[in-house]
C-alpha cells in the first residue's frame, strides 16, 4: 500500500463538493450572518465565505444577533457555541422559536462530543443544522463547508428534476474503493457510483442538491432504475476493455418496500449481461434497519440472487445488533464523519477501531469512506480494515477515466514491493 500512500491514484481536489460557485447565478441570496465574540475570527470566516460567495454580516453578542437576524435575513447562519455572554444554546432555543430556516453551522473549540450534542438538539428543535466546525477552523474544511451549503437547492423543483432524467442530464462519476490487506500491493477492489447533475444554469450539480427531491417526490424509484442501467452499461464497456471491476450502486430504502424490485434487477443484469456478484447495493445504515420483514425479504432475494450487498453510513444510525447480525450484509462502510476525525479526536478513533472488530466479528468486510490523508490510511491499516475510499486515493471520475486508475494501479503493484 506504500505505493498508494506515497502517490494517490489521482489528485486531491480542492474541496469536497462539486464547483457550483463559478457557474451558479445570484438567484437566491447567499447571506451568512456570522456569531462570534472574536472579531479576527469573524473577519477571516468573512474573508472565506465572500471568497465563496456569500454576503456577509457579522456580530460580536447575542442581542446584536437578535437584530441583525431580523434585517440582515441570513440564508445561512456560523453560530460560536460558547461565548461570554450567553451561550449558543439558547441563541438555537431563540432561532428555533422564530421558526428559522437558515441553514445552521456550529462552530466551536469545545469537544466533538459536546459540539455533536447541541447538533443533535438543535436537529430536534425542527432547525436546519448543516455542520459542526471544530476550532481552530482549517481552511479548506470552511471553505468546502461554506460551498456545500450555497443556497442552490431552492429554486430546484420536482419538475427540472424530472425534466433532467428525461434530458439525460444526470450522469454517473465513479470513485474507487481500495483494497488495504497487510502485506498486499494496492488494488482496485470495486467503484462506487455517484450521480452528478449537469444543470443548464447552476453547472455540475451533487446529488445531496438534488437526491432529498428525488426521494420526497417518488423520483427516486425511475432515478435509481437510471442509475442502475448507466452503470451496468458502464460495467461492460471495462469488461469490454479486460477488467472486471465490481460497481456499488445507492439504493434507496423505499425500494426495500418494493417486493417486484429483486426481479427487475435480475432482469436487468441479464440484459446487460452482467453476473450479479459484480454489483454491489449499498443501503443506508437507516434504510437497513427499516423494521419489518418485507425489507429483510427484498435483501434475503436480493443476495440469493448473488447481488452483494453494503450497509452504508454505519455508524450514524442505530443499528440493533441482533438485526444486523440477521440481515444479509456482507460489507459495513463506516461514515467518513468518523473517518474523517480520527487523526484529531480519540473518540472517533475508538469507535472507528470498534466498528472494525464488530464487523470483522460478524465476518463481514468492513470499508472506511472519507479517507483524505496517508496518516488516516495508515491508522485503519493497523487497525485491519479491508477497503478504504476517499479523495486520497481518488476523487469520483468520469466512467472513461476509470481505466486510467485501473491501469495506474496495477502498474504501482508490479513496480513497487512493499
Ligand atoms: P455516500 O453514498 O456516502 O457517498 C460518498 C460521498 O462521499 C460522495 O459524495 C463522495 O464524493 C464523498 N467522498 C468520497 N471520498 C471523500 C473524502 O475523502 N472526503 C470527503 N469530504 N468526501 C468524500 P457525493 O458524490 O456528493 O454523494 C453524496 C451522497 O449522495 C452519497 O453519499 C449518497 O448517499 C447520495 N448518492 C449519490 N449517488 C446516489 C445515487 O445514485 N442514488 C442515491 N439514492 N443516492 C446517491
Ligand atoms: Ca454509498
Ligand atoms: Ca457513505
Amino acid at each position: 500500500m506504500q505505493a498508494v500512500a506515497s502517490s494517490p491514484i489521482a489528485s486531491i481536489p480542492t474541496n469536497g463538493s462539486a464547483p457550483i460557485t463559478g457557474s451558479a447565478p445570484a438567484m437566491v441570496a447567499n447571506r451568512l450572518l456570522v456569531v462570534d465574540d472574536e472579531p479576527e475570527i469573524c473577519e477571516f470566516i468573512r474573508d472565506v465565505a465572500e471568497a465563496v460567495g456569500y454576503e456577509v454580516a457579522v456580530s460580536h453578542d447575542h442581542r446584536q444577533f437578535r437584530s441583525l437576524y431580523e434585517e440582515f435575513k441570513p440564508s445561512a447562519i456560523m453560530l460560536d457555541l460558547r461565548m461570554p455572554k450567553g451561550d449558543g444554546v439558547e441563541l438555537l432555543r431563540y432561532l428555533a422559536d422564530l421558526v428559522c430556516q437558515a441553514d445552521i453551522f456550529l462552530a466551536s473549540g469545545v469537544d466533538t462530543r459536546t459540539l455533536n450534542t447541541a447538533m443533535r438538539l438543535a436537529t430536534a428543535h425542527g432547525l436546519r443544522m448543516r455542520e459542526a466546525l471544530r476550532k481552530p477552523f482549517i481552511l479548506p474544511d470552511l471553505r468546502a463547508a461554506l460551498r456545500r451549503t450555497l443556497n442552490l437547492n431552492m429554486s430546484i423543483t420536482e419538475q427540472d428534476l424530472e425534466e433532467a432524467i428525461r434530458a439525460n442530464d444526470l450522469f454517473l462519476h465513479y470513485q474507487p474503493k481500495v483494497s488495504l490487506v497487510a502485506g498486499e500491493t494496492p488494488s482496485i477492489d470495486a467503484v462506487e457510483a455517484l450521480l452528478r447533475w449537469e444543470h443548464t444554469v447552476y453547472g455540475e450539480l451533487p446529488p445531496d442538491k438534488f437526491i432529498p427531491i428525488a426521494e420526497a417526490s417518488g423520483l427516486i424509484v425511475p432515478l435509481t432504475d437510471l442509475v442502475l442501467r448507466n452503470a451496468l452499461e458502464q460495467w461492460q464497456i471495462w469488461h469490454n476493455g479486460g477488467h472486471d471491476i465490481p460497481v456499488a450502486v445507492n439504493l434507496p430504502a423505499c425500494l426495500l418496500t418494493d417486493l417486484e424490485f429483486p426481479d427487475r434487477l435480475s432482469d436487468l443484469l441479464t440484459h446487460h449481461d452482467v453476473d450479479p456478484s459484480q454489483l454491489i447495493l449499498e443501503v443506508t445504515e437507516s434504510g437497513a434497519m427499516m423494521d419489518g420483514p418485507m425489507a429483510m425479504d427484498i435483501l434475503t432475494r436480493l443476495r440469493l440472487k448473488g447481488v452483494e450487498l453494503s450497509i452504508d453510513d454505519f455508524g450514524t444510525g442505530y443499528s440493533a445488533l441482533v438485526q444486523l447480525y440477521r440481515l444479509p450484509f456482507s460489507e459495513l462502510k463506516i461514515d467518513k464523519s468518523f473517518v474523517m476525525e480520527m487523526d484529531r479526536s480519540e473518540e472517533a478513533k475508538t469507535i472507528v477501531r470498534s466498528i472494525i472488530d464488530l464487523a470483522y466479528n460478524l465476518d463481514m468486510n468492513v470499508c472506511a469512506e472519507g479517507v483524505e490523508t496517508v496518516v488516516i490510511m495508515d491508522l485503519l491499516r493497523s487497525m485491519g480494515c479491508d477497503k478504504a475510499q476517499g479523495f486520497y486515493f481518488s476523487p469520483p471520475v468520469p466512467g472513461k477515466d476509470v481505466h486510467k486508475l485501473l491501469v495506474d494501479a496495477e502498474q504501482l503493484g508490479t513496480a513497487t514491493s512493499l
